[in-house]
């Protein structure tokens, strides 16, 4: 098992008052395997997954991965964020050599390395653009270039396509699952879309609010590639926003 969480937990002293984020999670990922953590606003998707990445550790249980106790960031695994995170200054191969540099890698090498991730995401024609000159969709391929270029172990992606128009949300869906399939990498994926979960997925962690919580955990029983209007894909789709509509704030074990 790669990363291990058990009876994680977050607590935020605001105002002088305590605030539970999250609380009693249990969860095991293997290696390779695309999770969502999926829920609506406030359920603490976004402090899980800043915990799993060692940006701000759990302050009861404990995480870990690879048998290690999350404490700091990793430069084994990156982060893609909603607003891409790209250096305006940079060019886009430039920005995708970024993460390369610290790497003590000769520079044709890195350069090597970037030309191909930028190559798998389609944007060789834009190398030399800079991105304000790139679509939103755009920008984001350029992102998951630079993540990719650095062969993590896990990448974390915090509500990647949040920003996105629907159609280019869709498209970048495609791309991601066909980017990674080669790559095997483990992916941790944050969204509220519950379709984008039962697009994406190998298991969703279906999360609710106050305290944020896992509700249940879903395997999702479908192949790769997924049609989104399938009777299959509908009926998981159903399913699990009847999670969210379940009164009892217990965990439920759930197949479908
Ligand atoms: P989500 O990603 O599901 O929208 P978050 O993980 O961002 O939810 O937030 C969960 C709850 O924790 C929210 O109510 C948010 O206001 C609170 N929270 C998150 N980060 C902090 C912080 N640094 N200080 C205080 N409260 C926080």
């Amino acid at each position: 098992m790669q990363i291990e969480i058990k009876e994680a937990g977050k607590t935020y002293i605001e105002n002088g008052q305590e605030f539970t984020a999250l609380e009693g999670v249990n969860l095991n990922i293997e290696k390779g395997e695309f999770i969502c953590l999926l829920g609506p606003s406030g359920c603490g998707k976004s402090t899980l997954l800043n915990a799993i990445a060692g940006f701000d550790p759990v302050n009861c249980g404990s995480i870990k991965i690879d048998g290690e106790e999350v404490k700091e960031p990793s430069t084994r695994n990156v982060t893609i964020f909603q607003n891409y995170g790209l250096l305006p200054w940079r060019t886009v191969l430039s920005n995708v050599e970024l993460g390369l540099e610290p790497m003590k890698i000769p520079k044709e090498e890195r350069r090597s390395i970037a030309e191909n991730y930028i190559k798998l995401v389609g944007l060789m024609e834009f190398k030399d653009s800079y991105p304000r000159q790139l679509s939103g969709g755009m920008q984001q391929r350029v992102a998951i270039a630079r993540a990719l270029a650095v062969d993590p172990d896990i990448l974390f992606m915090d509500e990647p396509f949040g920003a996105l128009d629907a159609i280019t949300r869709m498209k970048l869906q495609d791309d991601i699952l066909e980017i990674c399939k080669n790559e095997k990498k483990t992916i941790i994926f944050v969204t509220h879309d519950i379709e984008e979960a039962v697009f994406l997925a190998d298991r969703i962690v279906v999360m609710t609010p106050n305290p944020g919580k896992v509700k249940s955990v879903v395997n999702v029983p479908l192949t790769h590639y997924r049609d989104r209007t399938s009777a299959d894909f509908l009926l998981v789709r159903d399913k699990i926003f009847e999670l969210f509509n379940l009164k009892s704030d217990t965990y439920i074990e759930y197949n479908i």
